[in-house]
């Protein structure tokens, strides 16, 4: 498998003298199976130059697939200048998950309307194909590629790509589910004693990976200022990728405010926190140019899903609101809403309880500390009822310390959510709690 980066600045992109070596151009990578197939990560403005290049090497027809973990700006901006689509004869297909406002298809259309943009998507001669992905197997071209849903505030999956004997795993843009990484008590360096349940499962979704590349935006220092902003540190990368096992780790989508020497600094600072690590991880920071060669290796591992997934595009679902506190509860209500869910409310556990023995509701979002009956207490009642044991509960909390994620956790919840949190983080995650429901 041949990996080149053609874009590798995160948010915007951010030419000039100052960042010259690691690039200006934003997230955009190219795979080549040995067997030929094409996969482009994301298309950002990267793709611009890989389109050119791609026409330049003179092969008749080209079949490409766009693989885009989520639509903002810095990932699909280069699509309107990928000239392989302005080929009869070529071929795109673009992957990229469901989205809450809408198919793929139309949310690339609307960057191409005639206010942004002269040609209409519809105009464009390649034969181009959509496919709204949920969490689950594919399979592309000859590779088999899972995904899975990152912490971002949009839809955003992460690629696992297994082919060849080589296993690349794409994970851009993505924040840590919690502050504390580790669980106390607990080993450290082990996925096992991974705290969040979300970071648990970030970590075996890169699981023994020849190459991960992953968002590592900020510092540890810039973090806090940036939080809900779906990005990580190049600390809580090499922690989790050691822990998983991985063998190389490609840090990108740079800060536009970091330089050639910041980013080096990154760098460094990353390989000493490797070396500290002892896993014999081999980490570096993406430059645009940097080409890798992953030779295939005997022991690579098939990623297994342990639940059954199912596209939520068409579904309706109900979601019950449980909060004391007013303004939190009408937030969250307004939110979901917004999104098209039927939502009711309650401001007490009792009440709650009442309502769900009437009837079961497709999500719980379920606050921690309330007066009378706290979150915990209603998880004790509900995992105690056969008829609500799996019933997927968020609990949304200002409890941000490492002993009440870890009761949230054993007390049964799917998904714990902490403030300070921004409204498209919360309902992704919620639409993520939903995606992974075993429909009843
Ligand atoms: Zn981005
Ligand atoms: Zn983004």
């Amino acid at each position: 498998m041949r990996v080149r980066f053609w874009g590798t600045r995160g948010s915007i992109a951010t030419p000039g003298p100052g960042t010259n070596h690691f690039g200006g151009n934003t997230s955009c990578v190219e795979v080549t199976t040995a067997s030929g197939d094409l996969l482009i990560f994301d298309c950002g403005t990267g793709a611009r130059g890989l389109g050119a290049d791609l026409m330049a090497r003179g092969k008749k027809a080209i079949d490409a697939n766009i693989l885009l973990g989520h639509t903002h700006w810095d990932h699909i901006q280069g699509f309107p200048f990928f000239s392989p689509a302005f080929i009869n004869g070529n071929s795109v297909a673009i992957y990229g998950p469901e989205g809450s406002r809408g198919p793929l298809r139309d949310v690339l259309a609307g960057q191409m309307e005639y206010t942004y943009f002269p040609i209409d998507l519809n105009q464009l001669p390649a034969k181009i194909t959509y496919h709204d992905l949920t969490e689950g197997i594919h399979t592309i071209g000859g590779a088999r590629v899972v995904t899975q849903f990152l912490n971002h505030p949009a839809m955003t999956v992460g690629y696992r790509v297994e082919v060849d004997g080589v296993t690349m795993v794409y994970l851009v843009d993505h924040e840590p589910f919690s502050d504390e990484l580790w669980r106390a008590g607990a080993e450290p360096g082990l996925v096992e004693s991974i705290l969040h349940d979300g970071d648990r499962r970030h970590a075996r979704f890169m699981a023994d990976a020849d190459l991960v590349i992953h968002d590592a935006q900020y510092t540890p220092e810039e973090y806090p200022s940036k939080k809900t902003w779906g990005h990580s540190t190049y600390d809580y990368v090499v922690q989790i990728a050691a822990a998983a096992g991985v063998q190389r780790v490609a840090l990108t989508h740079h800060d536009p405010s970091h330089n050639d020497h910041f980013v080096a600094d990154i760098e460094r600072k990353a390989r000493i926190l490797a070396l500290q690590r002892g896993a014999g991880l081999d980490v570096f920071c993406a430059y645009e140019g940097c080409e890798l060669v992953l030779e295939p290796r005997s022991t690579s591992i098939f990623f297994a899903l342990d639940r059954s997934q199912a596209s939520i595009a068409q579904r309706h679902f109900h979601i019950l609101v449980v909060d004391d506190h007013p303004d939190t509860l009408t937030m969250v209500v307004r939110a979901l809403e917004a999104d098209q869910y039927t939502v009711s409310k309650a401001t007490s556990g009792p009440e709650a309880l009442r309502m769900i023995d009437e009837h079961i509701p497709d999500l719980v979002v379920l606050d921690y500390k309330m007066t009378g009956m706290d979150g915990l207490a209603v998880m004790k009642t509900l995992r105690a009822k056969p008829k609500t044991r799996s019933l997927p509960v968020l609990m949304l909390t200002s409890m941000s310390d490492e002993p009440s994620t870890r009761a949230a956790f054993e007390a049964g919840v799917t998904d714990y959510v902490t403030k300070p949190f921004s409204i498209p983080q919360l309902t992704a995650r919620v639409r993520a709690c939903l995606a992974r429901t075993q429909f009843r």
